[in-house]
């Protein structure tokens, strides 16, 4: 049924473009311009030509938009004449910042997926001098705190915004309160701003695109926005790289290489920013948000200050629920967090997506807002909407053998206002998480001995990564100290993990509780939202209505977090210290040396059946052999965590009003601690990893190369 309709598609795009085709060449016939170059490039026929030279400056709106005109109104109203395509720029909306997304929408195979961002900048369209508009590119890099301020101007002089590209004014408008551009050429070229970037053409070897197959597809417009779909050929360089090793390892050439061309089809989302950027939310090192920041200049200030935000929605109380909220009631917000779920993922998922979407619901009530997020599945039936659409948030369904997902956002570079979020999500997550939970469960869930998971463990598997990848796009990073605030005893402990789960945070990768062992009864393998998630929104998003200013926000937001300085379930830790052993992924409890001594009895329990559990008749032993590396990369990642404790050193952030310093060493015990651990486990030759009957299956030297590596 899709293959049909989209071969309609093409179809129709097909006869479309040979339409307009012979249209070109007719009309070059009858303007009598000889050259093909000057009708493709756009540019006026020779100077020779007296007529072409009175034709220069706008001409009459109807010579332009003449009765073949095509025209959808929106952000910028657009009119197809033949094959040229012309935006209408009403003067309000000169100067008024949009974003530009630019995503594939369909790509060679090798070279990323549809779906997946290539280039975002910030424009504005602006009157320029010779009857021109210019689009230039907006730099958030320093702003003036206040524009009333002389040095607001300085500012202002020391940071011009490039001009991307300069449009002549073809007409104007009826009233003369919009100007007519030819914006064809511009979106079929090479640029800076909306199209790959230079990198990843090198990176796939990519020449210069083709030019008789650069096409236009479609120019879409919406209210708050415009989408734009280009097909663009591109050559791909065939010559062999320079002999540095480091070059050819960087190229990724495309398995189209035979064809000598690739072709992607790109799609330009541009889309209106507020008009009011949202209030900024001042970042804090000890809450872990994505951030953004500029240079602000203050004449009431000695010298200039770095501002930094947090990356958040904007989530509000309707108007009339302002005084519920003051009171304390749960209120629905003002416009919603959307997401949609791509209608290309499998239906038997769809729903278990949904819940790990809608699970930060429960964290959202912390910050006072009911139902705040909400998913549903794409409305196939809905033509007008477009899964490329910026104005959609939506969980993307790739078909590819990449073991992952991932979770990214757009957002307003001015306030740090969160616009959509397209989610990668790849097929083969899946056998991710049937590694891990195998590895790390088995001994206590059965269901976890069975080659293909059934569709209820998976999908509660999925909806466990799905979360976590949507609070990214809520502006949460990864907060590793999350899984340090559980004390490892408490991880074999029914009721407190049926409370607590096995870590404080989703935004963990502390996966699942590789401590408990048989017989405690625990059921609660994977992990959940849990206090520090719901704490991290309740920072992030509870509003705060009646600060009187900016320092007043900073200081009531301290405040909050100094009320809960002496919780570790609230420590935000970040993913990138090299130096703290509370910091760390794949990890669990507050001990590692305790968690992993736990880990390791586990492990002993499911190597003798790892045989068992892969087989399969005809088959050879490739299963074996990956589920065997999964086990002794586990029983590595134990050692590595016990490791890190060895010349430690704590990193708490904190700010001038906190007693003590930020930094601390790691106690001499617990140093102590882990070296023993480390002789015992591996330094001691962990002889039990060298399964006999699984070693004459899959090793030529009894697992000698196993052994020595993780030494
Ligand atoms: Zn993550």
């Amino acid at each position: 049924m899709r293959t049909f309709t989209q071969l309609s598609i093409t179809l129709l795009l097909f006869l479309a473009m040979s339409i307009t085709a012979m249209d070109a060449s007719a009309q070059q016939k009858r303007s009598g311009n000889p050259s093909p170059q000057a009708q493709a490039t756009g540019t006026p026929a020779s100077p020779q030509s007296q007529t072409a030279a009175a034709q220069k400056g706008p001409k009459p709106y109807k010579e332009v938009i003449t009765d073949k005109a095509k025209t959808t109104k929106g952000l910028f109203t657009v009119h197809k004449v033949e094959d040229k395509f012309y935006f209408e720029l009403a003067d309000s909306i000169m100067k008024r910042e949009f974003i530009a997304i630019t995503r594939y929408a369909k790509t060679s195979t090798g070279a990323g997926f549809g779906g997946e961002i290539v280039n975002q900048a910030v424009l504005y369209f602006e009157k320029g001098p010779e009857n021109k508009i210019l689009l230039r590119t907006s730099l958030v890099v320093n702003m003036a705190a206040d524009p009333t301020q002389p040095l607001a101007q300085a500012v202002e002089n020391s940071n011009l915004d490039p001009i991307v590209a300069a449009f002549d004014i073809k007409a104007l408008g009826k009233d003369s309160t919009s100007v007519v551009i030819d914006v064809t050429d511009f979106f079929k070229s090479e640029n800076a701003v909306i199209t790959m970037s230079n990198d990843a053409k090198t990176q796939y070897k990519l020449g210069s695109p083709q030019s008789d197959r650069v096409f236009i597809e479609s120019i879409r417009s919406y209210p708050i926005n415009t989408e734009v779909k280009v097909s663009k050929t591109f050559s791909i360089n065939t010559a062999p790289s320079g002999s540095s090793t480091t070059r050819v390892g960087a190229e990724r050439p495309l398995p189209a290489t035979e064809a000598g061309v690739a072709t992607f089809e790109f799609n330009i989302s541009m889309l209106l920013l507020p008009k009011t950027p949202m209030h900024r939310r001042a970042f804090d090192a000890r809450v872990g948000y994505f951030a953004d920041s500029y240079t602000s200049f203050d004449e009431n200030k000695q010298g200039s200050k770095k501002e930094t935000f947090a990356v958040r929605w904007r989530l509000e109380p309707k108007p009339q629920d302002v005084e519920k909220m003051k009171r304390g009631e749960l209120v629905e917000p003002k416009k919603p967090i959307v997401y949609y779920i791509d209608p290309a993922t499998p239906k038997k998922w769809r729903k278990y997506l949904i819940q790990g979407i809608e699970d930060w619901n429960v964290a959202f009530e912390q910050a006072g807002f009911k139902n705040a997020v909400r998913a549903y599945e794409w409305p196939e039936k809905d033509s007008t909407m477009s899964l490329e659409d910026a104005r959609y948030s939506v969980v993307r369904y790739f078909a590819a053998d990449i073991e992952n997902a991932y979770g990214p956002n757009v957002h307003d570079p001015r306030s740090g206002e969160i616009i959509e979020s397209h989610i990668g999500w790849y097929n083969d997550v899946i056998k991710r998480l049937y590694k891990w939970y195998l590895i790390q469960t088995a001994t206590i869930d059965p269901r976890a001995h069975n080659k293909e998971y059934d569709d209820e463990l998976m999908g509660q598997l999925m909806r466990y990564v799905v979360c976590h990848e949507v609070g990214h796009t809520l502006g949460l990073r990864h907060n590793f100290a999350a899984s340090a605030a559980m004390p490892v005893e408490k991880l074999r402990d029914k009721e407190f993990i049926s409370k607590y789960g096995q870590s404080a945070s989703i935004m963990d990768y502390s996966r699942f509780n590789y401590v408990a062992q048989p017989g405690d009864g625990i059921t609660q393998l994977i992990p959940r939202i849990s206090v520090y998630d719901k704490w991290a929104i309740e920072w992030g998003y509870k509003p705060i209505l009646d600060a009187k200013d900016d320092k007043a926000e900073k200081l009531e937001l301290n405040k909050w977090v100094r009320s809960h300085e002496s919780d570790k379930m609230y420590l935000f830790g970040t993913e990138s210290s090299p130096y703290d052993p509370r910091f760390q992924s794949e990890d669990l409890g507050d001990n590692a040396m305790k968690a992993g001594e736990y880990g390791i009895k586990n492990l002993k329990l499911i190597l003798p059946h790892l045989i068992e559990w892969t087989k399969e008749d005809g088959e050879d032993y490739t299963d074996l052999a990956t589920m065997y590396g999964e086990l002794t990369a586990q029983f590595s990642r134990y050692m590595g965590h016990a490791a890190k404790n060895v010349g430690g050193v704590y990193e708490t952030s904190k700010t001038y009003d906190m007693p003590g310093g930020q930094f601390e060493v790691v106690p001499r015990a617990t140093q102590k601690e882990a070296v023993t651990f480390l002789t015992k486990n591996v330094f001691t030759t962990p002889a039990w990893l060298l399964d006999k009957d699984i070693m004459s299956r899959i090793s030529h030297t009894g697992g000698l190369e196993v052994i020595t590596p993780i030494q």
